[in-house]
């Protein structure tokens, strides 16, 4: 079964994601479990985690149709010490909210080498920031999200994404979440029908589906292979409709969180609707 939603609004309390998701006809949804966009949040309040719970029961959520997102801040590659040392213990504060949340995955960019040192050397820090997070948490997933490849961001290739599994000590505990959107602008062609097959066979090769936790659902304002992130609402962008349809068709993507992360927020019941009409 797909279990398709959106990236939704936590604004008032997180408590508000799950009904939020529940208006626009959702199965599933991403959301930040904290200001995204700022280095330190308050803590969850034991009121907000419980109100969380119960309306995740009351619509139905299960922690497998729910992938949170990290803040975009954090670089579990950084080079610098100090820099690497503020976004390890902000990774830790996002697991930890999961944790408390009783949420089971967390979506997370691997991280960026900043041209201040090697492709190798930055991944292998990634996958110690993760088993160190790892080994202070416990029962979350940490989904690696497939990049743009935009700038020095690493994770465009499923070869990186691979180098990154081998390095985790616990292999339950990991996971990959595959944006269509950036897959297509880091030069993955699943647009065609076979370049469709292709990718996912050489996914399934390289990474394995036993790890896809997620994925992101969005079309692309760039061409092909353009390695540049810009979302456009499904259908509407260069990737089309079509393999929107191919994926709600495939079995191989059942029962994890697909989240729209597309730019209009008024069109998410649309898409998710046009979506479940294609997967039958
Ligand atoms: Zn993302
Ligand atoms: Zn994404």
């Amino acid at each position: 079964m797909k279990y398709i939603g959106a990236h939704v609004s936590t604004s008032g309390g997180v408590e508000n994601a799950p009904v939020n998701a529940h208006q626009i006809g959702a199965k599933a949804f991403g959301l930040f479990t904290r200001n995204q966009k700022r280095w330190f949040s308050k803590p969850l309040e034991e009121k907000n985690i419980i109100a969380f719970k119960k309306n995740c029961e009351k619509y139905g959520f299960e922690p497998f149709q729910i992938l949170p997102h990290d803040s975009y801040l954090i670089n579990l590659g950084h080079p610098e010490k100090e820099a690497l040392k503020k976004s390890r213990t902000a990774f830790l504060d996002e697991m930890q909210r999961c944790e408390q949340l009783g949420l089971d995955r967390l979506n997370f960019h691997p991280g960026s080498h900043l041209k201040l040192t090697d492709e190798e050397s930055c991944l292998k820090t990634i996958a110690e920031s993760v088993n160190m997070t790892l080994d202070k948490t416990k029962g979350v997933i940490a989904v690696i999200e497939n990049t743009a490849g935009q700038g020095t961001n690493l994770g465009h290739t499923f070869e990186q994404i691979r180098f990154i599994i081998d390095h985790i000590h616990d292999k339950e505990r990991i996971g990959v979440c595959i944006d269509t959107a950036h897959a297509y602008s880091a030069g993955y062609d699943i647009k065609s029908e076979e370049g469709f097959a292709n990718t996912f066979a050489r996914f399934d090769e390289i990474i394995g589906f036993d790890f896809l936790k997620g994925m992101h659902l969005n079309d692309s304002k760039k061409e092909f292979a353009s390695r540049v992130d810009r979302h456009d609402l499904i259908g509407k962008g260069t990737l089309g409709s079509e393999v929107f349809t191919r994926i709600m068709k495939d079995p191989r993507f059942d029962n994890i969180p697909m989240i729209l992360e597309t730019p209009d927020e008024n069109m998410w019941a649309e898409e998710i609707l046009f979506l479940y009409s294609v997967a039958k």
